[in-house]
């Protein structure tokens, strides 16, 4: 009979969706316990120059550390944004990263800018202009050192609240880069518009770029409009020396990936700063 048919399968949806939410639910408290027990840490994957091979910068990125299990960021980002848990989690990826840079300058012979991801949630209800600000009088760290990587879909959406935290945020004096440039629906026309500093072209872009042509003419063309507009390029996801000197000869400035370093811990870059220092590059 299909009307009972109907109900049958209308039955199991109901129990997978309870199943479903169940989990959802034991993700979220577990995550909430996590970050009051600071089981979160912070990685740093280093940005250099494609000129003389300097690290200007370093990204900051999340894991959460769950005991011997390290989780990757797309396994729980997702789920912090649909819950609002992220908007926690930001404050202390922000606070965490500002305090971590700070404490690098000294040992360094030139700035060390650290990055930050910024979810669209957090933009719409984060109070990220207030965060950020107590973030950098807490550690001390000079605003225009900081740069939050925000993505084209947060700017997309252009209520008067993401207007007002980006102009809030421009006043602070630091510095803003779009995230994963290429792969979302942009305007270009917001680029000049709002004070965006600096364009992250997608590894989608980057992977392939020495066999694909199509993938050559995208970057060219996100280069050359980039430098028009002023803004300042980097690659993401260099996996070779020979991406890495393609890129170089197309004019991209600053490059990001396994090529140069992977991800790691603070305690493992700030050994690496510390070498560099007593052994600069030539
Ligand atoms: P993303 O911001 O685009 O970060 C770059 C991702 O590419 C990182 O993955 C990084 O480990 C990876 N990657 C770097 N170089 C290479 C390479 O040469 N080859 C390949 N295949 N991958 C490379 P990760 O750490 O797993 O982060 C994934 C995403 O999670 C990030 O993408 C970002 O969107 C998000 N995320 C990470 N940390 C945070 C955070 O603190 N807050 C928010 N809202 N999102 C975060
Ligand atoms: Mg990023
Ligand atoms: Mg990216
Ligand atoms: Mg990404």
């Amino acid at each position: 009979h299909a009307k009972d048919a109907g109900r049958n399968t209308y039955r199991l949806f109901d129990e997978r969706m309870n199943v479903e939410a169940q989990q959802v639910l034991r993700l979220r408290s577990h995550f909430m316990a996590a970050l009051e027990a600071g089981q979160f840490v912070l990685h740093y994957q280093p940005q250099v120059s494609l000129e003389d091979g300097r690290m200007l910068g370093v990204e900051a990125l999340v894991r959460w550390q769950d005991g011997e299990r390290l989780i990757a960021p797309a396994e729980f980002i997702p789920m912090a944004e649909s819950s609002g848990l992220i908007v926690p989690l930001g404050q202390w990826v922000l606070r965490e990263a500002c305090r971590q840079a700070a404490l690098w300058q000294p040992l360094l012979d030139h700035p060390l800018s650290v990055a930050v991801n910024i979810s669209a949630v957090q933009f719409k209800r984060g109070n990220l202009e207030q965060t950020v600000a107590e973030a950098l009088a807490h550690s001390g760290l000079p605003p225009q050192l900081l740069e939050l990587e925000l993505t084209e879909t947060t700017l997309l959406h252009q209520t008067e609240g993401v207007q007002h935290t980006l102009s809030r945020l421009s006043e602070l004096g630091v510095r803003l880069a779009i995230d994963d440039f290429g792969t979302g629906y942009s305007s270009l026309a917001y680029l000049k518009r709002l004070s965006v500093n600096k364009l992250k072209i997608d590894q989608s872009f980057i992977r392939h770029l020495a066999e694909d042509a199509d993938d050559g003419n995208i970057v060219c063309a996100i280069i050359e409009m980039a430098r028009k507009l002023q803004l300042q390029t980097l690659a993401e996801g260099v996996e070779s020396q020979q991406i890495a000197e393609l890129l170089r000869q197309m004019g991209c400035e600053q490059a990001q990936g396994y090529h140069f370093a992977r991800p790691q811990t603070a305690a493992r870059l700030h050994a690496t700063l510390l070498a560099q220092r007593q052994a600069p590059a030539a």
